[in-house]
């Protein structure tokens, strides 16, 4: 299936991009001006990050917000990334008996939601448990 052009080019919805901060080194998602640590002294840099991770805990979500409920129930989990920044996200392939804390994920773009059959389509990142633990 073709994607729409107006997304197709933007590198950023296929990328996970945070920023790094070059005095302390540390990786920030989503993106921010200032590093919380260093403050004035940020370096702050455009950053793709790596999109896997483990799961630092989760919750099931039976009564999902209008548009979603066709797909409850599923996993909302916060994600920590292997290069430090968390971010909360939905878990897709994966039974919900087999979410666990602590488990290996991995970022994938999925559709996130679609406003009508001509309508725009949006896209996002999800994360799933990697394909070779199957
Ligand atoms: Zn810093």
């Amino acid at each position: 299936m073709g994607a729409p052009r107006f997304w197709r080019n933007t590198k950023s919805r296929y990328n996970l991009y945070g920023v790094r901060c070059g005095t302390c080194e540390k990786n920030y998602f989503p993106p921010r001006k200032i590093c919380p640590s260093c403050r004035r002294a940020s370096k702050l840099e455009s950053v793709k990050l790596k999109a896997s991770g483990e799961v630092v805990t989760y919750t099931i979500i039976h009564s999902a917000p209008e548009g979603f409920e066709n797909q409850t129930p599923y996993i909302m989990a916060i994600v920590k990334l292997s290069e430090g920044p968390m971010l909360t996200t939905q878990i897709v392939d994966c039974e919900i008996e087999d979410a666990s804390i602590g488990m290996p994920v991995e970022g994938v773009f999925r559709k996130i939601n679609e406003s009508g059959r001509d309508g725009p389509i949006y896209y996002g990142m999800k994360f799933r448990p990697p394909r070779s633990s199957n």
